[in-house]
């Protein structure tokens, strides 16, 4: 009778694994569709989405499934199965799947990732000041922008490190010289590359920078853009709220779109806050490797298909 029960059991398990490894496989094709649309359409066919067993849902139903194959193998074992080869064949088969185990749970025990971000300034925002208020009565005064960068990413690298694991490293600070002339973010940044010569990879003080991130006080027509396949952004930084646009922009790198909810992803500035929602919490953590493989080999945009862009635009 408990034999019966047993099966019955681990019949229901297994069916009840499939149905739900097949919706989150079909949720993970929609997702990744849907985050195909946002890249530019130049762009699209360099991207290289995550495959399913590579998230961290797919990693949970790799695990599941072990767990399953082992509770079949026991199964066997101990059932009253008297042919002997049977029983070997599956006592060999453990051995060998503990012993991937062992070696896929070492393989995944390193939950931290760093990456090394090259921090770049134009010459208004090194000689420039942002007001900040200042205890007692909270006045705002001037201090040195580059100063107050600095506060602003060692925030958003104690967020992104207690709650994702991802250790941001800067490289502070180098100097390019913006175009007085321009006045769109996305050219600015595109100014910046080239005067950095900036690429993924680029190897500054013997370390591989995975992203660059520029600070400019030059006037523009956002208070910032992201190029995830650039491996780049560009954050505004004339007043206090430099340190949301860079939360906002960086979460551009990890594969975040705009969300309506209360969120540093919101483009609305009453909206945005210094924190991410749940939603883009979890996404960020789903993509936290994101910026180890090197970026899609895009093409320039020509100015036809500049319409996509605007994605990243946050004003
Ligand atoms: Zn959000
Ligand atoms: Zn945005």
């Amino acid at each position: 009778m408990v034999r019966k029960i047993f099966v019955v059991f681990l019949i229901a398990a297994t069916v009840v694994y499939a149905i739900a490894l097949y919706s989150a496989q079909v949720q993970h094709e929609r997702w990744c569709n849907e985050e195909l649309q946002s890249y530019p359409v130049e762009v699209r066919p360099y991207v290289e989405p995550l495959s399913f067993w590579e998230t961290e849902t797919g990693k949970k139903f790799f695990f599941g499934g072990l767990c399953l194959i082992w509770v079949y193998a026991i199964a066997i074992i101990l059932s009253g199965v008297k042919d002997k080869s049977l029983k070997v064949f599956t006592s060999a088969f453990l051995v060998i799947l503990l012993a991937t185990s062992i070696v896929h749970v070492l393989a995944s025990s390193q939950p931290d990732v760093t990456y090394d971000v090259l921090v770049v300034q134009d010459e208004e925002f090194a000689s420039g000041t942002i007001l900040v208020p200042a205890p007692p009565i909270y006045f705002p005064v001037p201090v040195d922008a580059n100063t107050v960068a600095e506060w602003a990413m060692e925030d958003v690298n104690e967020t992104y490190y207690t709650e994702y694991g991802i250790q941001l490293r800067f490289h502070y600070w180098y100097s390019f010289h913006s175009d007085d002339n321009l006045y769109s973010c996305y050219d600015i940044l595109m100014d910046a590359i080239s005067e950095i010569g900036w690429y993924w990879g680029k190897e500054v003080d013997g370390d591989t920078m995975e992203l660059m991130v520029v600070f400019t006080q030059q006037k523009m027509d956002g208070r910032g853009l992201s190029l995830p396949w650039k491996r780049a952004l560009i954050v505004a930084g004339v007043n206090i709220d430099l340190e949301k646009y860079l939360l906002h922009e960086l979460g551009h790198q990890f594969g975040l779109e705009h969300c309506s909810r209360s969120c540093a992803m919101n483009p609305d500035p009453l909206m945005t806050t210094s924190y991410y929602c749940l939603s883009c919490s979890d996404k960020i953590k789903e993509n936290k490797y994101v910026l180890i493989p090197p970026p899609p080999l895009a093409p320039r945009p020509k100015s036809g298909g500049k319409r996509g862009l605007m994605l990243y635009m946050c004003y």
